[in-house]
């Protein structure tokens, strides 16, 4: 199956032919039905800009960091220069580099979102991409709003090198701090292909993680899995329904009800009780102390998760804090235990 979806000559035209069931349709359908097909149900790629299209509230949409551009810090050199190389996909996709981040709401709601462009050097992450990822999550954290990710990627960008490969561990970190400090809730949602260093890191450490019908999620592909292990895989293999047979991902949810599956899981997520920082103020003075802190410094002790000084509030959809002392028959001025051990 290709994953261009459209050719030059198909821009104008007004119809469009299914891959899959070589039905046509007008586009004007298949754009309405979010880019599904409307007799066979196959999910054709979409791009960043349709993705904001189809998932934001309509004058919503505030991006973040466009400023940043991609280099190519080790002269690479293939059969033309990495720099025209990007050149021609920035032309050709309207796209800085292979993600887009911003602010946004969903149905009222508001979220900080990340969506990869296939299009773009087939999604592959390099520094430009760790970059605005790390950028988004850190101010997700700070302004207390829940993250969405829609990965597509054909892994780490090896243009760049290692320096791909440590986007990984960036973001991974950034995301440490975003579930495990400020506990917040992150969103992944694997559309296809999400493979390689994606699928390593940051696609598989969502809190609840999603995956649009027959997306293909892998880390390596079919043939090196199956030559090195030396065994045969079902046709269904590295598809997101086999991923969820093997509790890989929460759940498979068609394009059509994404958006409401989204809603429900920030609505229930801002309805409960959870430990979450009360004032940016305080993340200020918190979150950035141990963003930079080294796990063996004396300091450790301080800012260690386990005695980090969190107050218990809950939220309304819109993020607005409503604790309410009585709601929950709770006196601030008590200490707060958690997993039995006292907090500040
Ligand atoms: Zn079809």
């Amino acid at each position: 199956m290709s994953y261009i979806t459209s050719k030059p000559g198909e821009r104008f035209a007004l119809w469009k032919l299914c891959e899959r069931c070589t039905d046509m349709s007008p586009k004007k359908v298949i754009k309405a039905n979010l880019g599904v097909c409307p007799k066979c149900q196959l999910h054709v790629q979409l791009t960043s800009d349709e993705r904001i299209e189809f998932f934001m509230d309509p004058g919503t949409w505030h991006p973040l960091n466009e400023l940043i551009t991609p280099q190519n810090p080790l002269d690479f050199f293939d059969s033309i220069p990495f720099e025209a190389r990007i050149e021609d996909h920035q032309f050709l996709s309207g796209l800085d580099d292979a993600v887009q981040t911003g602010i946004g709401f969903i149905n009222g709601m508001p979220v900080a979102l990340g969506i990869m462009d296939f299009n773009f050097l087939g999604g592959s992450m390099g520094s430009v991409v760790g970059e605005k990822i790390t950028r988004l999550i850190e101010h997700a954290t700070r302004e207390g709003l829940c993250l969405v990710i829609f990965c597509a990627s054909g892994g780490a960008r090896m243009q760049e090198g290692s320096l791909s490969l440590m986007q990984m561990a960036k973001i991974s970190g950034a995301l440490y701090v975003f579930q495990n400090v400020a506990k917040l809730l992150y969103i992944a949602i694997c559309t296809s292909p999400t493979t390689g260093g994606v699928t390593a890191s940051f696609a598989m450490l969502g809190d609840v993680i999603f995956a649009e019908p027959e997306a293909t999620i892998a880390f390596a592909g079919r043939r090196v899995v199956s030559e090195t292990l030396n065994e045969e895989f079902p046709a269904n293999f590295q598809t997101s329904e086999y991923s969820f047979e093997y509790g890989q991902l929460d759940a498979v949810v068609s394009r059509l009800d994404l958006k409401e599956a989204i809603c429900d899981m920030i609505y229930f997520f801002n309805q409960t009780i959870y430990k979450t920082p009360y004032i940016s103020d305080l993340l200020d003075d918190l979150i950035y102390p141990y963003q930079s802190f080294d796990p063996f410094s004396p300091e450790a002790d301080l800012y260690g998760v386990e005695n980090f000084p969190f107050i218990i509030s809950a939220t309304d959809y819109k993020g607005n804090c409503v604790f309410d002392e009585d709601m929950y028959d709770l006196d601030l001025n008590e200490p707060v235990y958690s997993n039995n051990k006292k907090l500040q």
